[in-house]
């Protein structure tokens, strides 16, 4: 089935973001996953070639680019391996807030260098005693003056040490009832006395991109750091929340669609009692399964994205893309891996990664439950 979603200038542009990332990222991408790091050079590249929040106003330096485009840069990175899931947070999480809530001022101030590359974005929400219960957070910003007084921990942070300006979530009314309506959203650069970051933290998979533990004691931030009111920082965050977990059914779905591309080519070369795996009865069986459900999967995915374009209300479609998609992903992980026998535990091969990488698909951007909390309010 030819994909409807895409148009010929879409395509052109898919192309153009598939050869640059063959030239600048697939050579190197193996040294990145052992270094944990993607290099700030490679950033700035991307700057260059306009692949940072297109979507931004030309006048901010952006090219008002449509979340098509958006959504070609996710789907090209994500092919390259879910390390590079940090582009992807940067333009289609984190800017977006600055974009939506932030001043006249605070945008002429940062969205320049969101766009070049100079400043790379983090979001810090997560803390060591809250993670889906967001309301629970402990950190707190008190004004003295000019400034608030930033106090608290996070922990998770993707692009955690490689961030130069970090959307932290916090509590400027710690005692506000209900508890949401105590939360605020302000923005730390890098340097800012009192804000330290811990160890990059050691994880399972998507090793190439930097997770981080963030520390802020008696941490100074100008009062012109607050996106846009104080007390409204959930409101904002369930507000944009749709878009990431469209972002992460976009990106595990290209996942899934890469793992299948890489067992049909395994099983067509390796043989088991004389013939290739691909034409063994089972393994067709097992193939034609995973073909329908990642096609199941790109259908309504594609449908979401296009609801999104067209500004229709698609909270509840993205928390069923988000769940279901990251299941089926994981689901054909593990049988791509199991096709490939041994091999497939070896980490020469792709599918290894693959596995380890899509695994916190179902945890992270709002856990697979919590997304079907979200559903089940709506019945
Ligand atoms: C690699 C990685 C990158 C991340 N990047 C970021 C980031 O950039 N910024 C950021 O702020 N956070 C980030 N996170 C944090 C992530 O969003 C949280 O891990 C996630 O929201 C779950 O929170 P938790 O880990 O505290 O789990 P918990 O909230 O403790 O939940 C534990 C388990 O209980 C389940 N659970 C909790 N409440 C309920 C309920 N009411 N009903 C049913 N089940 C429930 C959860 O679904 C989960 O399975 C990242 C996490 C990882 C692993």
């Amino acid at each position: 089935m030819k994909r409807r979603l895409l148009e010929e200038e879409h395509r052109i542009f898919q192309t153009a973001v598939r050869s640059f990332l063959d030239k600048e990222a697939v050579p190197y991408f193996d040294q990145w996953e052992e270094e944990r790091m993607v290099p700030r050079e490679f950033w700035i590249k991307l700057g260059k070639q306009g692949y940072l929040c297109p979507q931004a106003a030309e006048q901010y330096g952006g090219i008002g680019a449509d979340f098509i485009y958006n959504v070609i840069i996710n789907e090209e990175f994500a092919r390259v391996g879910l390390g590079l899931m940090g582009v992807g947070l940067h333009n289609d999480i984190i800017a977006p807030y600055l974009e939506t809530y932030g001043s006249t001022e605070q945008k002429e101030h940062w969205l320049p260098k969101c766009i070049s590359g100079e400043s790379i974005l983090a979001i810090a929400m997560t803390e060591p005693g809250a993670g889906s219960d967001l309301q629970a957070i402990k950190t707190t910003a008190f004004r003295d003056g000019d400034s608030y007084i930033l106090n608290g921990q996070k922990t998770f942070i993707s692009n955690g040490i490689c961030s130069d300006l970090v959307l932290v979530a916090c509590k400027t009314d710690p005692k506000a009832q209900p508890a949401y309506k105590g939360i605020s959203l302000m923005l730390v650069e890098r340097d800012t006395p009192g804000f330290t970051r811990g160890r990059k933290m050691d994880k399972m998979g998507m090793h190439s991109q930097d997770t981080a533990e963030l520390f802020f004691e008696d941490c100074r931030v100008p009062a012109e750091n607050l996106i846009g009111e104080e007390g409204k920082g959930f409101y904002y965050m369930m507000n944009s929340l749709p878009r990431e977990r469209l972002v992460t059914a976009i990106t595990s779905q290209v996942a899934a669609e890469e793992m299948l591309r890489e067992t049909l080519e395994y099983t067509g070369i390796r043989k088991a009692f004389g013939r290739p795996l691909k034409d063994q009865q089972h393994i067709q069986f097992t193939l034609a399964e995973l073909k329908s459900e990642i096609v199941l999967g790109r259908t309504f995915v594609d449908r979401v994205i296009e609801a999104y374009l067209a500004g229709e209300d698609m909270g509840t479609e993205s928390s069923i893309a988000k769940w279901w998609v990251t299941e089926m992903a994981n689901r054909v992980a593990y049988q791509c891996l199991q096709l490939h026998g041994g091999y497939g535990y070896m980490e020469e091969y792709p599918i290894a990664r693959w596995y380890r990488d899509i695994r916190v698909t179902p945890i992270y951007a709002g856990s697979n439950e919590i997304m079907k909390t979200i559903i089940a309010r709506t019945l």
